[in-house]
């Protein structure tokens, strides 16, 4: 059994690397029309297998411009289609693995409600935190003849470069460190760390984590969109017949809306946020071009937010940017540089380098 072991081993090596040969996994999802606003006309040509054609009128005439990712995702697409899309990816963290999911796009394009949901939320429209957690339990229980699983989660908030714990009860707003502990394998070991076994106990700990995070909205003037949000779920699984332990976790994150700020426009409060958004957001951006370069240094201590994404954006990890698009022709600006930060996104191979060292 040694031996077979040996060969399982050396199967799941292959095939992690088979999965991580390619590059970080980009989807993006088009915002269906607001209904008050359903008598727009869509910037969105056409969306076929991977790609999504945007046109782009100006004065000069009518022009159009395309993008490929590994899926589109049209208006229509439901919270359980886009879900089952990703379901594998999830369930790997089952197998030891560690993976990232993260929503960009503008403000008002979508990212909480792929993430969470709308507001009212009813088991149909959840989205994939909550589906995420309940595929985990389901899969869970049926290993349960071999494997023992625990799941734990954190969930924190990233604001002006600050790191908050949001599954506080008392509303406390200790100021947390990001560095990994080698302990416990937590990067935000100060960060509450909740221990779940069922989708109730997960939509508890949600609500808690989103009414922490709205406690600064009224006060900041929606400072949800220009806070990223991260839920961190750590599963640690032991094989019932070896006594081997597996670890796995994976984070997904709510990222700030990514629209550019005029610095005309702003001064203040505002503007010091408006920095730091920009500045986590385009260290995102660095490491990610670090790594499509296969750069040696990768700028990874330039924000709290890639410090947090570290483990899960170079190495051995499965990456998805889910990258989202607001179909008005007000938007154009914006779904043109979204699109266009995404493509750049696609090109990057992800740890293949660092398996092979
Ligand atoms: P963001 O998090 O990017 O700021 P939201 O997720 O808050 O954007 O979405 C903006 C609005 O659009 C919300 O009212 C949300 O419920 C709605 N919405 C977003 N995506 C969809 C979708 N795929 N289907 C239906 N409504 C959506």
């Amino acid at each position: 059994s040694g031996y077979h072991r040996v060969l399982e081993e050396n199967r799941k090596l292959y095939n992690q690397v088979q999965d991580l040969k390619g590059s970080i996994r980009v989807y993006c999802r088009v915002r269906p029309f607001l209904s008050e606003r359903s008598s727009y006309v869509s910037t969105v040509e056409h969306i076929e297998d991977g790609n999504i054609t945007i046109s782009t009128p100006s004065k000069y005439g009518k022009g159009c411009k395309s993008f490929t990712f590994n899926k589109v995702f049209g208006q229509s697409v439901t919270q359980a289609e886009v879900f089952s899309d990703m379901q594998p990816l999830i369930r790997s963290v089952l197998d030891g693995y560690n993976v990232c999911i993260f929503a960009y796009g503008q403000t008002g394009s979508g990212k909480t409600y792929t993430m969470v949901g709308p507001k009212d939320l009813t088991e149909k429209n959840q989205g994939v935190n909550y589906r995420a957690l309940g595929d985990l339990f389901v899969l869970a229980e049926k290993r349960k003849d071999n494997f023992r699983y625990d799941v734990a989660v954190q969930m924190i908030e990233i604001y002006n470069e600050q790191v908050r714990d949001l599954l506080v009860i008392d509303g406390s707003n200790k100021r947390l460190e990001i560095h990994s502990s080698s302990q416990t394998g937590l990067n935000v070991p100060d960060a509450s760390l909740m221990p779940v076994s069922s989708t109730s106990d997960v939509i508890d700990l949600m609500n808690l984590g989103q009414r922490n995070r709205a406690v600064g909205a009224t006060a900041l003037n929606d400072r949800s969109s220009r806070s990223h949000s991260c839920l961190t779920v750590h599963v640690q699984g032991k094989d019932l017949t070896s006594g081997t332990i597996l670890r796995g976790c994976m984070h997904l994150v709510d990222l700030a809306g990514s629209e550019r700020v005029n610095k005309s426009e702003v001064t203040g409060g505002r503007l010091k946020e408006a920095q730091h958004i920009n500045k986590s957001l385009s260290a995102l951006g660095d490491v990610i071009a670090s790594l499509a370069q296969k750069n040696t240094h990768v700028p990874y201590r330039n924000s709290k937010l890639t410090q947090l994404l570290q483990d899960s954006l170079g190495g051995q990890a499965k990456t998805l940017m889910f990258v989202h698009i607001s179909p008005e022709p007000d938007a154009l600006a914006e779904t043109i540089s979204t699109l266009k930060f995404a493509e750049r996104v696609a090109t990057v191979e992800l740890g293949a380098a660092q398996v092979n060292k």
